[in-house]
């Protein structure tokens, strides 16, 4: 079968690869079409489209937005949309000023706390929605590597990102640098203003399966697509929200949400989301995505 991925992420936002790296990246994973979803920025779209031709993958211009509706914080995919479009640019353009303001006050925590932090490092690197990834790199270097080392037991195996240590050390990471948000009706407006599709990023990571009526409601407000198939869900998260979006005719999209493979100081499996992905994608083989 011919393996897709509709939600990747580049260093324009917290991804780890150039899209050069990561378009090279998918084709040797099988994959024939990708699209790169950076968060609140479509900075790395050209590039990504560029080079999709130079290696022969298909890139569909995308985007994802952070969002919030009632209580909940979610995630909606933009595609194939205008990305020269007015509103969309200035939307995301303040999206950023933002975030940049929120991480500031955390890199002022971080000094004040005698981590080793060059400002100067993070906000010259190409991303221009600078989140947890700028923040890791700086942290497991040299000295600040050496203290966490330290003053952190991970056991071994243990699944410890960069918003654990920070949460370790002080508080949740998402209460001291907060995403910028827009409303979730405010994005499929600016979307499809750009004549672009909507769809529901990885419904499973931020709804529980009671919470089925906000893509009720969301697909009333205008939603596409339901991103039924994710690197976040476990199979049985893949068959509920599927039918979940058969129930509201969603169109179903997949994607893993791949940030490229994490530093080996993680201790992390390296490389497992595509594989753990493209088993997904195998298993939906005879189904119309
Ligand atoms: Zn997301
Ligand atoms: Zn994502």
């Amino acid at each position: 079968m011919d393996f897709f991925d509709l939600h990747t992420h580049s260093f324009y936002s917290d991804g780890f690869l150039s899209p050069e790296d990561l378009i090279k990246k998918a084709k040797t994973f099988g994959f024939k079409k990708i699209s790169l979803t950076d968060h609140n920025t479509i900075k790395g779209v050209d590039q990504a489209i560029d080079f999709g031709k130079k290696y022969g993958v298909q890139v569909i211009p995308g985007v994802e937005i952070y969002t919030h509706y009632k209580e909940f914080h979610l995630h909606i995919l933009g595609y194939n949309f205008d990305y020269n479009n007015k509103d969309l640019l200035k939307t995301l353009s303040n999206l950023q000023k933002e975030k940049i303001s929120s991480l500031k006050k955390l890199i002022a925590l971080l000094k004040e706390k005698k981590w080793e932090i060059n400002e100067k490092e993070i906000f010259s690197s190409p991303s221009s929605y600078p989140g947890i990834g700028i923040v890791a790199s700086t942290l497991l270097k040299g000295k600040n590597f050496e203290r966490v080392k330290k003053e952190v037991k991970i056991r071994p195996g243990q699944i410890f990102g960069i918003s654990d240590l920070i949460s370790f050390y002080y508080q949740s990471y998402f209460s001291l640098c907060p995403e910028a948000e827009i409303s979730s009706e405010q994005a499929i407006e600016l979307i499809h203003q750009a004549k672009g599709k909507a769809v529901l990023a990885h419904p499973g990571q931020q709804l529980s399966r009671k919470h089925w009526f906000i893509v009720k409601e969301l697909k009333e407000k205008g939603l596409d697509g339901l991103e039924a198939i994710s690197g976040h869900h476990s199979w049985e998260k893949q068959d509920y929200w599927q039918r979940i979006a058969k129930e509201f005719n969603l169109f179903i999209t997949a994607g893993s949400d791949y940030h490229g493979d994490l530093p080996k100081q993680w201790g992390l499996p390296i490389n497992t989301l595509w594989q753990y992905f493209r088993f997904s994608l195998e298993r939906f083989k005879d189904m119309p995505l």
